[in-house]
């Protein structure tokens, strides 16, 4: 096993989607995000834990996403966030995914392949009410909701929005979300009035299901929350009983493999960033930035050796970074080779992806789903499996 890992809590992760479905209404279904490799987390593992949870939907970006999940064996509904090229709805319906749509035009390519395939395939209508991402203007609903409708090879399963700024407390991304959710409720209507069920509506992600509960509807969509990540800091206190209790799913480690005592005015590291400015023992992680571990973060973050923080030194390398271990003493909290070293993690306060994705102007979403396919994924799914680990 390679000394650099990405140890993944799955029962947290599952303890996580419980605690998110405790406070919402009861029939709320709920859709677990597993794009982008499941936030860095792994796909096929971490569907599966979300279904066990009670997830009754999944959620990918492209369709390769989704295929990589129903060739595992999946056949729990998957939601298709981004918009595929038509070259790929062949795929869509060989593999049962279910495409938000916003277009005519592919409305009416989706319905003659699915009719030549004689099936009958789910799509989710998405409105686009202040995103300007994808979806289509709110007063076009009725009409592509109708075309949908008239189809015998397509069914409107769901209609759906996302939500700009709803992680926000500051007043104004306030006054947007409220805005977004009209807009939504104005479209809804109008597909009311004009006699079409919207089926499952669904806006909320995770910082919607706890600022602003009158967007949760029939589904949420939460990832961060899922993982393990609070959307929102710096709650006024008489808020934070609303917010469902979670824990980092993800925890990064590796070993010390090399240590040597380097002695003052010594470099380290290339383009000698880092001059030793004392006799210290400098020691050598095997994780770089093509591990995942960001460039920009050099001489920024600690390591946690025996429950302790050593600062890292020197520029990361692509698969290597050095720490000032401090002169060799006696005391049992010393570093030494082969010790374990967390780069981060739920068990460390010093060592939390956000903290880290805050120093270089990041979002623990990025720094997640930037852990390489490279670092193996160990998948925890009791907390007694820890002792195991090395
Ligand atoms: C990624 C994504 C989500 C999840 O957002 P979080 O902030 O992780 O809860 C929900 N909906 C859509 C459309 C997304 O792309």
């Amino acid at each position: 096993m390679r000394a650099t890992r990405a140890i993944i809590h799955l029962y947290q992760f599952r303890k996580n989607i419980q605690a998110i479905a405790e406070v919402l209404p009861k029939e709320t279904k709920i859709c677990i995000p597993i794009k982008a490799n499941a936030y860095g987390h792994g796909a096929v593992h971490c569907a599966i834990a979300a279904i066990q949870a009670g997830a009754q939907f999944l959620a990918v970006a492209s369709v390769q996403e989704g295929v990589e999940l129903r060739r595992a064996g999946i056949v729990t509904p998957v939601l298709l966030f981004s918009l595929p090229l038509p070259e790929e709805i062949a795929e869509i319906i060989e593999y049962g995914l279910t495409p938000l749509v916003e277009a005519q035009d592919f409305v009416d390519l989706f319905a003659q392949a699915a009719k030549a395939e004689g099936k009958r395939c789910p799509v989710h209508l998405k409105i686009d009410t202040g995103m300007a991402r994808v979806g289509c203007p709110p007063e076009k609903a009725v009409e592509l909701a109708r075309a949908i409708c008239q189809t015998d090879s397509l069914f409107l399963e769901g209609t759906a929005t996302h939500l700009a700024s709803a992680d926000s407390l500051d007043p104004e991304d306030i006054a947007w979300t409220r805005t977004q959710i009209a807009r939504f409720n104005s479209a809804l209507d109008s597909l009311k009035n004009a006699g079409i069920d919207p089926g499952i509506r669904h806006m909320a992600n995770s910082g919607a299901i706890i600022l602003h509960p009158e967007a949760i509807f029939d589904m949420v969509r939460p990832g961060l929350l899922a993982y393990g990540y609070q959307p929102i800091l710096d709650w006024p206190e008489n808020r934070q009983a609303k917010s469902p209790s979670v824990r980092a799913v993800m925890e990064v480690d590796t070993h010390i493999v090399s240590v040597r005592e380097v002695a003052k005015g010594e470099p380290i590291s290339y383009g000698r960033k880092w001059i030793a400015p004392r006799n210290t023992r400098i020691a050598t992680l095997p994780i770089g930035y093509a591990d995942g571990l960001p460039r920009a973060l050099s001489g920024h973050f600690s390591a946690i050796i025996r429950g302790k923080a050593w600062p890292q030194v020197g520029l990361i390398c692509m698969d290597q970074c050095m720490l000032d271990i401090g002169p060799k003493t006696d005391a049992p909290d010393s570093p030494a080779r082969w010790d374990r070293a967390i780069i981060f993690g739920p068990d460390a306060p010093a060592a939390d992806a956000r903290n880290l994705a805050e120093k270089i102007g990041s979002i623990p979403y990025e720094l997640c789903c930037g852990i390489h396919r490279r670092v193996p994924r160990i998948y925890l799914n009791a907390p007694e499996e820890q002792a195991q680990l090395s």
